[in-house]
């Protein structure tokens, strides 16, 4: 079994209502459970209980900026690792080039020190951690879960982390433009794709310059890696046609969200691919007897894979539920 909870869904913008990028990838096996973060950018990572810091065994950062690795909850992220546990150990994985940046943000919590329970990449990890640009790697092994990385093209060394069993794939994409390479090669045959969309179609040029993607180009990279769900996340709300950045209400959210999956079905319209919406919140897929759903993922939605289900737990509307076949 394994499950992710999507701690922040929001882009860099200032959103009152979506945190910064985080997510908690929880690995159980028979009678051991870790957890590996991907980034560090979300308030709500301050939600974990000190059973979850005790489990914590790697943190994947993807990059540099604030909204994926906040030096505040960073820090307090390892100080509760160290306090959880008698003997803790968590291995940390970034782009190498980022590793000087990434010990002074760490000496500048630990009052000028590195603790020795944090690891580091070795010399060979780092070399390997480059990529020609539409290679994919094995990385690092989990719980009996491979992690595989890429780069993303963004405007600082970038990469892109998927998680793979003998029964699951699940690929995130953050920050990046759509239609790279190495990105749905990555992404092959995954259950889900969560999958950054910032900017609304209508800025597909300023997606581009700022090294984003729309609601449109992130389902090409759905379609092309021949993946089953894409859960849209990395969203800039008010570039969705709101007026006021921070006086939104649940009805404002769901606006939004409509929007965003009638984009993402403007492009599979022209792939001729019928779509329907049966919720708000969800666009549904008929493709050769097969379901898939775009989902438009929203802070703490979790997403529990078991039995070949994928079950969405969605604390916005009181932890309703629905299975999902994968
Ligand atoms: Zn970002």
């Amino acid at each position: 079994m394994l499950s992710v909870q999507v701690m922040g869904s929001g882009s860099a913008n200032i959103l009152q209502y979506r945190a910064k990028s985080a997510m908690v990838v929880r690995l159980y096996s028979d009678d051991d459970q870790s957890i590996a973060l991907i980034d560090c950018g979300s308030k709500n990572l301050l939600s974990l209980r000190k059973d979850d810091f005790s489990k914590i065994r790697r943190i994947y950062i993807t990059h540099t900026h604030l909204d994926h690795l906040n030096p505040v909850y960073f820090g307090w992220v390892l100080r509760k690792i160290k306090k959880a546990s008698d003997n803790p150990k968590v291995k940390l994985f970034y782009p190498p080039e980022k590793e000087r940046f990434l010990r002074l943000f760490i000496r500048a919590c630990f009052l000028g020190r590195i603790p020795r329970f944090i690891e580091f990449l070795s010399d060979d990890e780092k070399n390997q951690l480059f990529f020609q640009s539409d290679e994919i790697k094995k990385i690092d092994e989990i719980q009996n879960t491979e992690v595989w990385a890429c780069r993303a093209a963004h405007r600082t060394p970038t990469l892109c982390y998927a998680f793979k069993n003998p029964n699951l794939k699940i690929t995130f994409p953050v920050d990046t433009i759509a239609g790279f390479p190495s990105i749905q090669k990555l992404g092959q045959n995954s259950c889900i794709f969560f999958h950054e969309s910032t900017f609304p179609n209508k800025n597909k040029r300023w997606a581009q310059k700022s090294m984003h993607s729309t609601p449109s180009t992130a389902v090409i990279d759905a379609l092309r890696s021949n993946s089953n769900h894409l859960a849209l996340t990395h969203i800039a709300d008010m570039r969705f046609g709101h007026r006021s950045l921070f006086k939104k209400t649940p009805k404002d959210i769901e606006t939004t969200e409509e929007a965003i999956l009638k984009q993402a079905a403007e492009r599979l319209t022209l792939e001729s691919i019928p779509f329907q919406t049966k919720e708000s919140t969800k666009a549904i897929l008929e493709l050769k007897n097969h379901v898939r759903t775009i989902l438009v993922v929203r802070d703490l939605d979790t997403f529990v894979f078991k039995n070949k289900r994928l079950l969405v737990r969605r604390k916005a509307t009181n932890f309703r539920t629905r299975y999902i076949q994968y």
